[in-house]
């Protein structure tokens, strides 16, 4: 049982590959940590079962049952209802084209309140409130994965616009170019993301030698996961390393775009891809961006997320306010102003 005064609060980030689960404290703390595959087949409600299942395991970690918790945070992909706790179209899991009630399944077989966000903006919130985010008021979160997601802090606040800001995967790099998952032509995603760039590989292949879906075998995979790619880069396998070289050039135009627009001071680049990455092609990036500069003489700055894999369960769990902390003095104070 967690002791008196420690108001421990759940995260969850909800991925296309997995769920991932942690317990924090006051002080953010990690106290307990769980990681399931996000189920492939089925649909919402077997997703959810997993969800409680990982937040279940995630509490067990840190010695304490899932009602203890002031509440449950979830990082979701989709159109988030943050009202309703309702989750649509999140069409990188199985049979969830339509709207799901996420937040009120998870919080009646859960116990506890939960509160739904829109996975990228609380990745970007984590590296803002927790990460290489903290010196700055404003800055641009790009989660580099299986899209290119994008989050945005506009001096302290996250702007959302009508609730559909941030994606910046979808700023034209070339126009008339590749087709992007989402349909159109010429986004950046369709250069960058992770899932536009293994149907390239996948059309590529027969023209040109690469090993990397039989690296993708031997490590029992059945996607080019990030992992997957990293491997292939230090074999210096030639198509991803071409692969890998669009994607980095259409970064550097697609945010170098956005900087214009907005002129933060700092960029930080996270996702799957970007943490696996990490700080050498953080480096290539902030280069690629330099001649898309319009103010070139003053860069903004272009940081590597500084959580890890653990940013967006961080996030997340950040949803949750804490109870107001019990000391006396405040306890009167809080109760003179409380609503
Ligand atoms: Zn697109």
């Amino acid at each position: 049982m967690a002791e008196t005064g420690k108001q421990l609060r759940g995260g969850i980030d909800l991925g296309g590959t997995k769920i991932e689960a942690i317990v924090v404290d006051n002080a953010n703390t990690v106290l307990g940590s769980s990681r399931h595959p996000t189920p492939s087949t089925g649909g919402p409600a077997d997703v959810a079962a997993e969800m409680v299942k990982a937040m279940t395991d995630a509490c067990q970690v840190a010695g304490i049952e899932p009602t203890a918790l002031v509440g449950v945070g979830v990082g979701s992909p989709g159109v988030i209802g943050e009202a309703t706790g309702a989750v649509s179209t999140a069409r990188n899991l199985p049979g969830w084209e339509g709207s799901f009630a996420l937040g009120p399944e998870l919080a009646s077989e859960l116990g506890t309140k939960v509160a739904i966000g829109n996975d990228v903006q609380v990745a970007t919130d984590a590296e803002f409130a927790l990460g290489a985010g903290r010196p700055y008021k404003s800055l641009l979160g790009v989660m580099w994965g299986t899209g290119v997601g994008g989050g945005l802090i506009v001096n302290g606040k996250p702007w959302v616009g009508r609730g559909g800001a941030g994606e910046i995967g979808h700023m034209v790099v070339e126009i008339g170019g590749a087709r992007c998952p989402c349909g159109r032509r010429g986004c950046m995603e369709a250069y960058a993301g992770r899932a536009a760039m293994e149907a390239r590989a996948r059309k590529w292949q027969k023209e040109q030698r690469t090993d990397l879906f039989k690296i993708m075998t031997e490590r029992g995979r059945t996607k080019l996961t990030s992992s997957v790619w990293a491997r292939a880069l230090e074999r210096k396998d030639k198509l991803t390393v071409e692969l890998i070289n669009e994607a980095v050039e259409a970064l550097g135009a697609g945010i170098a775009s956005a900087v214009n627009l907005l002129d933060v001071p700092a960029v930080v680049i996270g996702g799957g891809l970007g943490v696996r990455l990490g700080e050498p092609y953080v480096k290539r990036i902030r280069k690629a961006m330099q001649p898309h500069l319009f103010n070139d003489t003053n860069p903004p700055d272009v940081l590597p997320a500084a959580l890890g894999d653990a940013g967006g369960a961080l996030g997340a769990a950040l949803l949750v306010k804490p109870a107001p902390v019990r000391r006396p003095a405040a306890r009167r104070t809080r109760a003179a102003t409380s609503t």
